[in-house]
């Protein structure tokens, strides 16, 4: 049975890194038939922030990374969160202590600061040079009685090669010499991540260990532990970095990195979980585009790659574009309906009749759905100016007397279709010798104040012929007597 899970440290926001190593793992888990599994990693109690694992959990919810345990969903091996399991870690250190694979270290922090600097002035590397590994029973013993601030060290044999299997980079060797004996346990009784991490992916069982690559350089720490409590190693997959498009390590300061920035940003889940998962995978062929069943399907670890993953901006907004256009038309509505309640619309009341024709209209010009009103305010009132770029180049000395024709013509209609909107103007323009473009162009301005958008009787058919003849009134009022603000 596979078991694999999701370990962040709850320490403020899930960052998009976060969200593919938690995917990955839940791909794996989902095409396994497995279990993904949340812990949460809070013993670094100096960095913990307060309402962050609720932040974690709604998120990874929003984006339909459900786990099937976790610190809500006991599977049989709870407590989820490490601040809960200080004694499981106690027990395990005082294991190791008791075979000497650990020991205490009483070192105060001047004497481990000149240490430091001595290795560095020599040009080695800053390492704990097992000073308390010799003091004898009965001075750790006294050390302990009279209470004096202690951690507890990883015993890390001389010049033995360390050498595990992973996933993605096949076999890994480190030399023990490039390790410092670690902490394994901190003066305020709480485990370090080393410990608890291998104690809690032993006892909870977990089969394979899939996490980012800046994890690497721990895992010959982790085995050593595995080894010295005689315990079955997992199988590791360590994932590519990501770097911003400029190469550079993906950081806050290149742009966004937390995943509800994005959600903020109107970006689908679906899109994004789309994106991420293609953020060091691939099928082997050139789908891009994937819903989540589909990527369960298409998903092993084996297609993971070693080498960097570029974040492309523009790739995620290609893909939100196309996952908005897959979306069914009523979801559409409710979304577009949010999005007006959030604009300076939002005292306004429109048929879902209405709205569906104007996504309908929209659909294939934006990639957002807060573009669906942003980049059409023409729908949901009367154009307050008109584009000045487009005026000079569109706006003729005969355009409102074109316009005045035209609306004579339509005057005629009672009601009206796209058809109809469109014959009455070519015949407009074959009486007054004009050519359509010079009806059409004034008329999308008049209707819509800008030049762009959809098909300019697409537009008016929306609108309905009231509305339209009302628009073409106030236009040529307002651009002819140039009260155009
Ligand atoms: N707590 C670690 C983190 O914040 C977990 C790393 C691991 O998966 O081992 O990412």
């Amino acid at each position: 049975m596979v078991r694999v899970r999701f370990a962040p440290s709850p320490t403020g926001y899930l960052h998009i890194g976060g969200l593919r190593t938690a995917l990955y793992n839940y791909l794996f888990a989902k095409k396994m038939n497995g279990i993904f599994i949340l812990r949460i990693e809070d013993t670094d109690r100096a960095r913990f922030v307060e309402g962050a694992i609720e932040n974690l959990i709604s998120t990874l919810r929003w984006a339909g990374l459900d786990y099937d345990e976790g610190i809500d969903k006991d599977g049989g091996f709870a407590p989820y969160m490490q601040s809960q399991r200080l004694d499981i870690y106690q027990k395990h250190i005082q294991d190791l202590l008791g075979n000497k694979k650990a020991y205490y270290c009483f070192c105060e922090q001047a004497r481990l600061t000149s240490l430091r600097e001595e290795q560095s002035k020599l040009g080695h590397q800053p390492k704990y040079d097992k000073h308390c590994l010799k003091l004898t029973d009965t001075e750790i013993q006294n050390n302990l009685e009279n209470k004096i601030p202690f951690v507890v060290r990883l015993n890390v044999p001389v010049s033995e090669p360390i050498i595990f299997f992973d996933i993605v980079r096949g076999d890994v060797e480190f030399n023990s010499d490039v390790l410092d004996d670690q902490i394994l346990m901190k003066s305020d009784g709480y485990p370090t991540y080393h410990l608890a991490n291998v104690v809690d992916d032993h006892l909870m069982e977990i089969t394979h260990v899939i996490r980012g690559e800046e994890w690497l350089s721990s895992t010959p720490k982790h085995i050593l532990l595995y080894k010295f409590f005689n315990w079955e190693i997992p199988i590791f997959a360590h994932l590519p970095l990501l770097l911003n498009s400029d190469r550079s390590k993906l950081s806050k300061r290149q742009g966004d990195v937390a995943v509800e920035d994005y959600r903020a940003k109107g970006y689908l889940k679906e899109a994004l979980v789309n994106f991420v998962g293609l953020l060091g995978w691939t099928a082997g062929d050139d789908k891009e585009y994937y819903e989540l069943d589909e990527m369960i399907n298409a998903f092993s670890l084996e297609r993971v790659n070693k080498s960097s993953a570029v974040f492309d901006v523009q790739k995620l907004n290609w893909l939100n574009a196309e996952h908005l256009r897959k979306k069914p038309i009523l979801d559409l509505l409710e979304m577009l309906k949010v999005e007006l309640q959030k604009s300076r619309f939002n005292t306004k009341v429109f048929s879902d009749d209405y709205l569906l024709k104007i996504i309908d209209a929209m659909l294939p010009r934006v990639s957002f759905t807060h573009e669906f009103v942003s980049t059409a305010e023409y729908f949901f009132d009367i154009p307050n100016s008109y584009d000045e770029e487009t005026i000079k180049k569109r706006w003729k000395s005969n355009s409102a007397e074109l316009l005045l024709k035209y609306l004579e013509k339509i005057e005629a209609l009672n009601s009206i279709s796209k058809e109809e909107f469109e014959q009455a103007l070519h015949k407009t323009a074959e009486e007054n010798s004009a050519k359509n473009a010079d009806l059409i162009h004034p008329l999308r301005l008049a209707l819509s104040g800008v030049g762009g958008g959809p098909g300019v009787f697409d537009i008016a058919v929306i609108l309905g012929l009231d509305e339209v003849k009302n628009r073409i009134k106030i236009a040529i009022q307002k651009i002819s007597n140039g009260e155009n603000k």
